[in-house]
């Protein structure tokens, strides 16, 4: 049965699932959507027996069903192989009444490789199966781990190239340094004097400048996306929380059905959303738990049902969370219309107009599944220390986020479920504050210096990623305004 994508604000229809991928964003800047989210065709049991590359190909099957099954199966070998330095991929680890699921264990310390490994190879694949004539050009925003994951999936595949754009003073050390000495000819990296939400705008502006695009495709160019409007980021981060559940059903944590809760720290609410993709296909998940941080755009959602990014964009010790337009929200927004396209549009119109809107409260019943909660750096450090202390369990800024969140809940509702707690970086990628965090004032060492000290302390050996950068040479130097990204891209590509 073949499942058609479609344009969260009507433009495009009947879009294959290979052509979404190739394209990234829809041509009227909507993002691509299934017709409708298909259903598990195993059961429970079945899954908890299964490899992570199993329940890849169990999931990604039913939403990329114009690519074959030998396609299918060499692109989830190609990715999900040692590159990951654990075997079981992404590790559930339990610690102090929850269970952290580890997404950081691929290339790049983050939970965007756990995608980002496999974007590359559906994408050529897709460019192949569409006779793509054309050099494509991989356009990236990132709030510090996006970037790097891309360009390391990306760096010297033929026939693509990528340009990343980042935040100049709104990444963490280890995240610039990666991404500044990154090798590979068709990678670029430019540092924008601006915010994350300057580096997507800018990008999403570049994909819908149609006079820019004429004149890209005859140099032969073609854009595309990383970022995880793109729905080939998407479908690959729905496996993993069908995996977690599985593990806990293998491991006799759960008993099969039995219903949990997810807690994800959240930016542009992909990672939250592929979970509620996986509770609508059927995976027994009760509240999905939105964690923010400062910037607390959606947790100011959730609760009053108007979302308004009119605020000032703070910088914080989880900067990857650091974000006030989150792309991914679109498409739970068309979900919660009946997929009215043109309702959707309506919104998106007053985003981009107003910076704000208000949802129905038939919307807002759609989406009651959803709890935000948020949480400051005070709360965030006392929560990694505490967990540390308590269990010597040692979770990056981003995870105390929503462990703080998760525990939070459970306070609040009595909701007694088990709850799975996406654990998206290692902590070795915020050395400097997991550091302030357990020690409790601003360290003084230098960025290495942290780094022993924290392997030191937590006993995890430094990750092959931290090693390379210790004495890489700094490849990228390119700066511009966040006006700029236009030029900067038409010198990058000798337009
Ligand atoms: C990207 C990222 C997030 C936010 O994920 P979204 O899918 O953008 O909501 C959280 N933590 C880390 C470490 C990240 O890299």
């Amino acid at each position: 049965m073949a499942l058609s994508y479609q344009s969260t604000r009507g433009g495009q229809q009947g879009v294959t699932a290979s052509q979404a991928i190739l394209q990234g964003l829809a041509a009227d800047g909507g993002l691509f959507m299934p017709t409708e989210i298909p259903k598990l065709d195993v059961s429970l049991s079945q899954l908890a027996s299964m490899t992570y590359q199993e329940t890849a190909y169990a999931v990604m099957r039913l939403f990329l069903t114009d690519y074959t099954e030998e396609e299918l199966k060499s692109c989830i070998s190609k990715a999900y192989d040692s590159k990951f330095d654990t075997e079981e991929i992404a590790p559930l680890v339990k610690a102090g009444g929850m269970y952290y699921l580890e997404l950081f264990h691929g290339k790049t310390i983050a939970f965007k490789d756990m995608a980002l490994s496999i974007l590359p190879h559906l994408m050529t694949t897709a460019a192949a199966k569409n006779h793509a004539d054309k050099e494509i050009v991989i356009l990236t925003a990132t709030s510090g781990d996006t970037g790097k994951a891309a360009m390391a999936g990306f760096a010297d595949v033929p026939g693509t190239r990528i340009i990343v754009f980042y935040p100049k003073n709104g990444v963490s050390p280890v995240q610039e340094l990666q991404m500044r000495t990154q090798k590979g000819a068709n990678t670029s990296v430019v540092a924008i004097h601006g915010n994350f939400d300057d580096a997507q705008s800018g990008v999403k502006k570049l994909f819908g400048d149609g006079e820019f695009n004429c004149l890209l495709g005859e140099k032969g160019f073609q854009f595309s996306s990383a970022n995880s409007i793109n729905i080939g980021r998407l479908v690959p981060q729905i496996v993993y929380y069908v995996y977690a559940y599985a593990k806990l059903l293998e491991n006799q944590e759960i008993a099969e059905g039995e219903t949990i809760n997810v807690a994800v720290p959240t930016g542009n609410f992909g990672n939250i959303l592929a979970a509620y993709f996986a509770k609508e296909m059927g995976l027994p998940i009760g509240r999905l738990i939105c964690a923010s941080n400062d910037n607390k755009v959606l947790y100011d959602f959730f609760t009053t049902g108007t979302y308004d990014r009119n605020r000032e964009f703070i910088l914080t010790n989880s900067p990857s969370m650091d974000i006030l337009i989150s792309s991914n929200l679109e498409r739970l927004i068309y979900l919660s219309t009946g997929c009215d396209a043109a309702a959707n549009a309506r919104l998106m119109e007053e985003l981009s107009a107003d910076g704000r809107y208000t949802v129905t409260e038939a919307m807002r019943e759609k989406m009651k599944d959803f709890w935000g909660g948020f949480a400051g750096w005070e709360e965030d450090a006392g929560e990694i220390r505490r967990v540390f202390e308590d269990t010597g369990y040692l979770m990056d800024t981003h995870t105390g986020v929503a462990s703080y969140v998760c525990r939070r809940y459970s306070e609040e509702t009595g909701d007694q479920a088990k709850c799975v707690v996406a654990s998206t970086a290692s902590p070795y990628k915020f050395s400097r504050s997991v550091m302030e965090a357990l020690k409790g004032s601003q360290p003084e060492a230098d960025e290495f210096q942290l780094i022993d000290q924290m392997s030191a302390l937590s006993g995890v050996p430094v990750p092959q990623a931290v090693e390379e950068i210790r004495s890489a040479p700094i490849r990228h130097n390119r700066e511009c305004g966040s006006g700029q990204m236009k030029e900067e891209v038409a010198d990058i590509l000798g337009l």
